[in-house]
């Protein structure tokens, strides 16, 4: 793999340890739900990761990032500001793209914390909306602090009555979101409720992103409703991003 070196053009701070990143870098074109491999050298070794591209094709690079304790590179990227220099690997790489799904009428994207961020890219291309009859954002995070993006996403709620955007939080209430992790929420019904559409394998297509134990078990309770993983060679109406 080749770098290109990248510089940070902007900073946007959400909450605690929760960021995003703007970068200019000469990359090649994405598809979105697509992702980067991103480092930085540390005490002289290169440390890369996986980044989700939040930006849709065409746009500067954004990244939604989140500081993980302990973590080899993400203190060092939170220390990043304007002007500093990043490694890209400017070639876009993953599967977890619009373009892999069979038809469907309804395209739910069910993700936690940053796991956001390839959803923004799909959004913001707009590609979904124009294809699916009804797209449901499902946003899981702790607190309400924490919903990245949220005024975007409630304006384009507003202005796209086939979207709509489902905060959920598990660690606090507040009016009008969903109460409780996004597995609790699908489990108990209250995803369904909120969004005014049921999960059915005729009808759906599920993405989920983000945290592998939430994967895991949203793909249980969702095979209790009849919907499987969706292969090329097997279709079916799950597809899945693990970011660890
Ligand atoms: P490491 O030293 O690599 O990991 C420390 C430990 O933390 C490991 O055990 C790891 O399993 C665990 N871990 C990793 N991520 C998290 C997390 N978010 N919360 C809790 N524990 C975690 N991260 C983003 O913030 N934004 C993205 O858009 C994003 N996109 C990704 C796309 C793909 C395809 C993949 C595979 C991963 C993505 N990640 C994303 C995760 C990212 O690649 C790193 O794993 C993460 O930033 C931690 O890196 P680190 O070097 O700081 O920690």
């Amino acid at each position: 793999m080749t770098f290109v070196k990248g510089k940070v053009i902007d900073r946007r701070d959400w909450a605690d340890g929760l960021w995003s990143l703007t970068v200019e870098a000469a990359v090649e074109p994405h598809e979105p739900g697509q992702f980067l491999n991103i480092g930085l050298e540390i005490a002289g070794e290169p440390v890369r990761r996986a980044y989700s591209l939040a930006s849709a094709p065409g746009a500067p690079i954004e990244l939604y990032l989140v500081v993980v304790a302990g973590g080899a590179l993400t203190p060092a990227l939170f220390r990043l500001a304007p002007g500093d220099a990043i490694d890209i690997d400017p070639r876009p790489h993953g599967y977890f793209v619009p373009s892999e799904l069979p038809a469907a009428r309804d395209l739910w994207l069910i993700g936690t914390g940053t796991g956001l961020a390839p959803y923004l890219a799909m959004l913001r291309h707009g590609a979904v909306l124009a294809r699916f009859e009804r797209v449901i954002l499902v946003h899981g995070v702790r607190l309400v602090e924490q919903l990245g993006y949220r005024d975007e996403l409630e304006a384009l709620a507003a202005a796209r009555p086939g979207f709509r955007y489902l905060p959920a939080l598990s660690r606090e209430r507040r009016d009008g979101l969903v109460h409780g992790r996004v597995t609790a929420a699908l489990a108990s019904g209250a995803l369904e409720r909120a969004a005014g559409v049921a999960f059915a394998p005729e009808a759906s297509h599920v993405m989920l992103c983000g945290n592998p134990a939430m994967i895991a078990e949203m793909q249980q309770l969702l095979a209790a409703r009849g919907l499987k993983k969706h292969r090329r060679r097997e279709p079916g109406q799950i597809t899945i991003e693990k970011y660890w």
